[in-house]
């Protein structure tokens, strides 16, 4: 097990934008400045603004986890409102993928330190969704983007099944109570998947329910943590036997490995 710089009082705050997406703002009334902000995938500039606006907040850095465009989307408009103020801005993002304005580019077990907000992170390479796709790791959180979600996980556009599995397995493998920021509230379309795959399985009977009554509030289901994910996130369970059988049963054909169950139901999900 890996030890993380703490991130511990750091704030984190959903911008809401296009859909589905959150963009996640980082701050931290503990520290020298409490005005300063951090923000991952901002994919919508004008969403940020109105933000940064309310809070009279100043922009220091951004991080991103890949390189689509709900998620940089917002960099350049930013970088140009920052400059008319005269912030300087940092802009992270993964060193293996072809995004603008990155300042700094990073790969596994890179650190980046954000002194502005008293708060440290660690990168892990999640390739799968995308080729370069990172995450931002602290011991009390992780930013995946769209690796994992709350009960499912990112779609195939660049990876392989066993490169995504991987990278699934290095976010379980993280302390259970660590909170998950993903970038979008796909929560309830991937537990309905989900009671498709372990209609039997409790936990997620009980936490679908909270989803939908969350949901049905108008409130975010999202962070989730590690701790729960591993028990109702069927991406997350590829070697239980429950997920595994109901992989089986719908390939009609044994499968031999978690890779080939993972496939299995992540080609299932893309045409539930
Ligand atoms: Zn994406
Ligand atoms: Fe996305």
């Amino acid at each position: 097990v890996k030890s993380y710089m703490s991130s511990k009082q750091v704030t984190v705050t959903a911008i809401n934008a296009f859909n589905d997406n959150y963009i996640w703002a980082l701050s931290n009334e503990t520290s020298d400045n409490a005005n300063n902000l951090v923000l991952v995938d901002p994919g919508d500039a004008i969403a940020c603004i109105e933000h940064i606006e309310k809070h009279q907040q100043v922009l220091s850095a951004i991080l991103i986890t890949h390189h689509h465009h709900d998620h940089v989307g917002g960099i350049a408009k930013l970088l140009h409102y920052a400059s008319e103020k005269n912030w300087s801005v940092k802009v992270y993002g993964p060193a293996n993928e072809k995004i603008d304005n990155l300042d700094i580019t990073l790969v596994e077990n890179d650190q980046v330190s954000l002194p502005e907000i008293n708060g440290q992170f660690s990168i892990l390479d999640l390739p799968g969704h995308t080729k370069g796709h990172i995450a931002y790791v602290s011991p009390e959180m992780v930013f995946c983007g769209d690796t994992l979600f709350s009960g499912g996980c990112g779609r195939l556009f660049e990876g392989t099944p066993a490169q995504m599995l991987q990278s699934l397995t290095k976010l379980s493998n993280l302390p259970d109570k660590t909170s998950v920021y993903c970038a979008h509230e796909y929560t309830q379309a991937n537990l309905s998947f989900a009671l498709a795959v372990e209609p039997e399985n409790s936990q997620l009977q009980e936490y679908a329910a909270k989803v939908k009554d969350l949901r049905g509030n108008g409130l975010s289901s999202i962070p989730t943590n590690i701790g729960l994910e591993q028990q109702i996130n069927p991406f997350l369970r590829c070697s239980q036997a429950s997920v595994k059988l109901s992989a089986q049963r719908h390939a009609k054909q044994i499968l031999n490995d978690p890779t080939a169950v993972f496939a299995t139901i992540r080609s299932w999900k893309d045409n539930f």
